[in-house]
């Protein structure tokens, strides 16, 4: 295994929070971390952002680079198996945590993570009832909340999601990295909010109202 990366990549990712007054007031960097064991676990998705190209970012180059150093020693997660989501979701959506479960480090305080999408990529309505806020490190998406304007995010753009609020997210022909926080409700982990239809069906909705989809 290569020389730590994991010390480096909380130290950078520290660094980053620190610096981001919105992070700091959503919740401040914690105090209590420690370190912990746990198995790796690969997906294909973490290949694609090791090779991925497109991830430009304007301060973040360094957090970007060590979330993508530390991706061979990660857990990624597969959050929606078993659900209708589909395997190129399964496959292709990267999310590996850096504080939490399965994780390098664990806090009582927050929930950290990073999100990888390739480009033409959809992540479909989902919800939880954590509170979270993305920010966005490199290249761009396009992010959804029940009952707001879609918002196009790219590099230091930030995104808040209240507890049970429908989001969802769409990259077009970009890629994203983000870096996420929780800030409570750790114990019940996101569902998708629309369940009894299928993924092509969310995804034909996407473009409309979602008012059809909410009726089902
Ligand atoms: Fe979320």
């Amino acid at each position: 295994m290569m020389n730590d990366p994991w010390g480096k990549l909380l130290e950078t990712a520290k660094k980053v929070h620190l610096a981001n007054s919105k992070l700091q007031d959503f919740c401040p960097f914690p105090k209590d971390i420690k370190k912990q064991e746990f198995e790796p676990y690969h997906i294909p998705a973490s290949d694609l952002m090791q090779n991925e190209t497109g991830l430009l970012t304007r301060d973040y180059a360094e957090l970007r680079d060590a979330f993508i150093s530390a991706s061979p020693y990660a857990h990624w997660r597969q959050t929606y198996k078993g659900t209708i989501i589909g395997e190129r979701f399964l496959n292709e959506f990267g999310c590996y945590g850096l504080i939490g479960p399965e994780s390098p480090f664990q806090s009582e305080k927050i929930r950290a993570w990073v999100v990888y999408m390739p480009k033409k990529f959809y992540y479909p309505w989902h919800h939880h009832p954590a509170e979270e806020m993305y920010l966005c490190l490199a290249g761009e998406a396009v992010f959804r909340r029940e009952n707001c304007p879609d918002v196009r995010l790219s590099s230091g753009g930030i995104m808040e999601h209240s507890a049970n609020q429908p989001h969802s997210m769409e990259t077009v022909e970009h890629p994203i990295m983000a870096y996420v926080v929780w800030r409570s409700e750790f114990g019940t982990k996101p569902v998708l909010t629309f369940k009894a239809v299928s993924y092509t069906h969310l995804r034909a909705h996407e473009t409309g109202r979602n008012l059809v989809c909410r009726l089902l």
